[in-house]
């Protein structure tokens, strides 16, 4: 868990090759939905283009479907973002026989999540993100990697930005004292390079 653009997605890639576990993204979920036009995607992307949550149940059932399949351990990125979301995958959990080892929290200053935000593209073929003026010139080049279009966001702008920073405080920060108190959270500095961050994150599920 982390706020927008704590580089969540980032490091559950890099989890998922490192330790061999499927990872999902609920947020990368909901792209999918729409981009497929299925109801849930029409309903969902008018919310999460203006940077608010999707309602609970509608994210609980698409996580319990994914997990519904699952053998072995996974990684869960953006899923729960908020307490009831928590307790309906505790339930969840529960029922499997599978509770959750750790939760790592990402812990990012606001300015590095806005330049973050405010300047990455993603590759529409690819999938890999890139920041403008570090990795490609402007949001007009090509993929370095594959040479596909690249493209921001619907929700990375400056208004969407402003109301994911008040879901993220009003919403998904009290998960932090929720995991605390089962002793479940592990909070890493998350400001750095990529690289850097995975670092912390293995030594971390190493233990
Ligand atoms: P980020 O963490 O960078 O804001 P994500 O790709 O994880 O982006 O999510 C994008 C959007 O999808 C969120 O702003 C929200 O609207 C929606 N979303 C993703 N996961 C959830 C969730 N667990 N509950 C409610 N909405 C969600």
């Amino acid at each position: 868990m982390g706020p927008p653009a704590s580089g969540k997605g980032t490091q559950a890639e890099m989890i998922s090759t490192r330790f061999d576990l499927e990872a999902v993204s609920t947020g990368a979920m909901l792209r999918r939905e729409q981009e497929a036009g299925t109801e849930i995607g029409q309903a969902a992307s008018e919310l999460t283009r203006k940077g608010e949550l999707v309602p609970d149940a509608m994210i609980t059932e698409l996580v319990k479907i994914w997990l519904a399949e699952k053998e072995g351990g996974f990684v869960l990125d953006g899923y729960p973002r908020t307490v009831p979301q928590a307790e309906a995958l505790e339930a969840l959990l529960a029922e499997n026989g599978t509770p959750l080892d750790t939760v790592i929290f990402f812990d990012v200053p606001f300015e590095v999540i806005s330049d973050r935000i405010l300047n990455r593209v993603g590759c529409t073929a690819c999938g890999r993100i890139f920041k403008i003026g570090l990795q490609v010139q402007s949001e007009e080049a090509v993929c370095p990697a594959c040479g596909g279009e690249l493209i921001r966001r619907a929700d990375d702008t400056v208004e969407a930005l402003k109301r994911r920073m008040e879901e993220y405080q009003a919403k998904t920060a009290p998960l932090i004292a929720f995991y605390e108190q089962r002793g479940l959270l592990q909070r890493i500095a998350a400001g750095g390079q990529p690289e850097e961050v995975f670092g912390k994150v293995a030594d971390h599920l190493e233990r």
